[in-house]
């Protein structure tokens, strides 16, 4: 299951500029959007969203459109926000408004085309909601009852909150789509069980390789939900592989993760230098291997120091840090002894 990461970028001197939807694996358009004003309800807006206060940010968006019909960037910014929410009606209209100032603008006629093929899966999709969750799904061919579902993700969202100590108060959408639609906006090349964009969406669980059901759903919501809780911890700012890693360690509570490939690996000396791992793109033939070092890895840091201090390197990866200087810095030691430790751990143990 793969994230696509947004990334968020502050430059120096109060400028800011963010790129919306940085998608690591599939060469999904960079959105820059660059903030010049100082004090504006644009800069508002997007220090806000950085900061995922998205109520607030749809606010000043609001306002900054009002303020300045002619500003692009607020346009397509206040667009991402109902996009965010799924009102794709309001999303479209805004970057229709957008498009319209700026004919030349790719990216953002990218998005206006991307979002026809969502909407025309989405649109009929049935509706319930549950705090901070916008859930869509179809309903046809629902295998588990909405009740479950609801209850479900009040529990993943109490449950991976509880060990990250973040609850986000903003919506999170998530879509459930009926077979063979997932397929059509899902963007990347191999399999996925589900997918995080800004949105959690995944397939209608059906039953596959005797999971039942209900296991299948829990696995993915476990797994996706934390990629949107380290993306607002890390301001989009953690490597593909601690994300992953995380995500898989959360996903290990409810499910048993396989380790096969990662023996494997360790017998025949193939596992990946951490040095060179953490950002690495995903391997379509190494992919299982790389979850289940990942996984370790996660599993490794979070067992010697902790969930808590696991959110301050997040953190220091959302303030712009790299992932070993922010090993350095939250744990007081040297990434290569770590990762030596961290090798004599997992053949104990594993
Ligand atoms: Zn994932």
């Amino acid at each position: 299951m793969s994230s696509f990461h947004i990334r968020w970028r502050r430059e120096s001197r109060g400028r800011v500029s963010i790129l919306l939807f940085t998608a690591i694996l599939c060469g999904f358009q960079n959105n820059p959007v660059s903030a010049r004003e100082e004090g504006s309800s644009f800069t508002d807006a997007v220090v806000a969203y950085q900061d995922r206060r998205l109520d607030d940010a749809l606010r000043h968006a609001k306002k900054a459109v009002v303020e300045n019909p002619n500003h692009v960037d607020a346009h397509f910014l206040l667009g991402e926000l109902y996009y965010l929410k799924q009102d794709l009606t309001k999303a479209k209209e805004s970057w229709q408004k957008a498009l319209k100032l700026a004919p030349s603008r790719q990216d953002i006629r990218q998005r206006v085309a991307q979002l026809e093929v969502e909407s025309k899966i989405e649109q009929d999709l049935a509706r319930s909601d549950t705090h901070p969750f916008v859930v869509r799904f179809a309903e046809e061919g629902l295998p588990v009852d909405i009740g479950s579902l609801r209850q479900t993700l009040r529990d993943v969202y109490r449950e991976v909150g509880q060990q990250f100590g973040y609850f986000p108060e903003h919506p999170i959408t998530v879509i459930l789509y009926p077979e063979g639609a997932f397929e059509q906006i899902r963007k990347a090349a191999h399999q996925l069980g589900g997918m995080y964009d800004g949105k959690i969406r995944l397939p209608v669980p059906q039953e596959r390789n005797s999971r039942p059901v209900f296991a299948e759903l829990k696995r993915v919501l476990w797994h996706e939900y934390t990629h949107a809780v380290v993306q607002d911890l890390s301001k989009g700012g953690c490597p593909i592989w601690l994300n992953e890693g995380l995500a898989t360690l959360q996903e290990s509570r409810v499910w048993e993760i396989s380790l096969e490939r990662f023996h494997q690996a360790v017998e025949s000396d193939r596992l990946y230098a951490w040095d060179q791992f953490w950002n690495q793109p995903y391997k379509p033939q190494e992919l299982h291997l790389q979850y289940q070092q990942a996984y370790l890895m996660a599993a490794y840091l979070v067992k010697r120091w902790g969930w808590s201090r696991m959110v301050s390197l997040l953190k220091l990866l959302g303030q712009g840090y790299s992932i070993q200087d922010a090993i350095r810095r939250e744990y007081k030691t040297d990434p290569a002894l770590v990762e030596k430790a961290w090798i004599a751990w997992v053949k104990r143990n594993y």
